[in-house]
């Protein structure tokens, strides 16, 4: 029969990588996910099994595929789901809070859940609305909100590992954002391991160097149910953009997405990008509320916007 082999048992592929040269069937995939994030952990010193980690779940594919994954591995992982109170006519946030919940029901693990409009009285787009953050602002408050959320989360919890399920589609996206406009101080900050700084858990991402693809058939495959759709205000973003673009150069070149990234990586191995400044003295100013490292005097942004100030 003409069909895709599997590379490592001759039956029939549900899966070509085309970037590794690789068909797998399915078995063989639900191994390899796993293996391959396993290695990573280690060649990049994300964490150990001793540490406590916190994922933040979005009740999307990845970083659903991602708590599975490291809790089959073993590691000790507990889940943050941050409700940001997004609608956009299909009742964005509570559907994803859904499949967030009956994830970590299912497996008898924790999940925190923040309910930002419940908490700060308004929405992420309504606390957007009323910024001045310019074009694409919900997006740009919309992250400035999750971060400070899992942030907070993990130092109240005393995680001492942050993981985030962005994928390499997510990273080569946010590396061609960063590069076509020189972005210096976000490329600094775009490595896989953002070391523990004080008052902040060590942040990394064991998906990054797998295609969005592969952790949608993973979930798929596992049958892992996660909603589907794109936040509405992701729609006609810069993001979904670069995505384009990289998806379509990849579509003639296999695997240049994947160089893309790997050579940032290896280039800032080498020193091309100035390491990021850990030193306690960065970190000795706190916001007066939120107790948070702050850069700036008074209140630190996410204090600043939900005082609406
Ligand atoms: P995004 O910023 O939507 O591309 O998502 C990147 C990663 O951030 C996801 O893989 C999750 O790990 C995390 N994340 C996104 N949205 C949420 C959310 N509402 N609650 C918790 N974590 C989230
Ligand atoms: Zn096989
Ligand atoms: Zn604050």
């Amino acid at each position: 029969m003409n069909y895709m082999k599997c590379k490592k048992c001759g039956e029939k592929a549900v899966i070509k990588m085309r970037q590794h040269k690789l068909a797998l069937c399915k078995p063989h995939f639900l191994e390899w996910i796993p293996e391959q994030t396993e290695r990573f952990i280690k060649k990049y010193a994300m964490f150990s099994r001793h540490e406590k980690i916190l994922v933040a779940v979005s009740g999307g594919k990845d970083s659903l595929s991602l708590w599975d994954v490291l809790w089959r591995l073993g590691y000790s992982v507990d889940g943050v789901y941050i409700h940001l109170g997004v609608d956009g006519g299909v009742n964005y946030s509570a559907v994803s809070e859904k499949y967030a919940a009956e994830f970590a029901h299912s497996r008898a693990l924790g999940l925190q859940v923040v309910n930002v409009p419940q908490i700060y009285g308004a929405t992420v787009p309504e606390l957007a609305e009323s910024t001045s953050r310019g074009q694409g602002r919900a997006c740009s408050v919309c992250g400035l909100v999750k971060r400070h959320i899992m942030n907070q989360v993990a130092y109240d919890g005393n995680y001492q590992v942050l993981v985030t399920g962005h994928n390499l589609d997510d990273e080569a996206a946010a590396l061609f954002g960063n590069t076509i406009t020189w972005s210096t101080e976000m490329l600094q900050r775009q490595g896989v391991v953002l070391k523990e700084a004080p008052g902040f858990a060590r942040k990394t991402k064991p998906f990054c160097r797998f295609y969005e693809r592969e952790t949608a058939a993973y979930a798929l495959l596992s049958g892992i149910p996660y909603i589907y759709d794109e936040c509405p205000f992701s729609i006609g973003s810069k993001s979904l953009y670069y995505k384009d673009v990289l998806n379509r150069l990849e579509e003639e070149n296999p695997g240049i997405k994947l160089n893309f990234y790997l050579g940032f990586l290896r280039a800032r191995e080498c020193g091309f990008i100035p390491q990021k400044d850990v030193s306690p003295e960065r970190y000795a100013q706190r916001c007066p509320i939120c107790n948070q490292p702050t850069t700036t005097d008074g209140l630190c942004s996410f204090c600043r916007l939900v005082s609406r100030e």
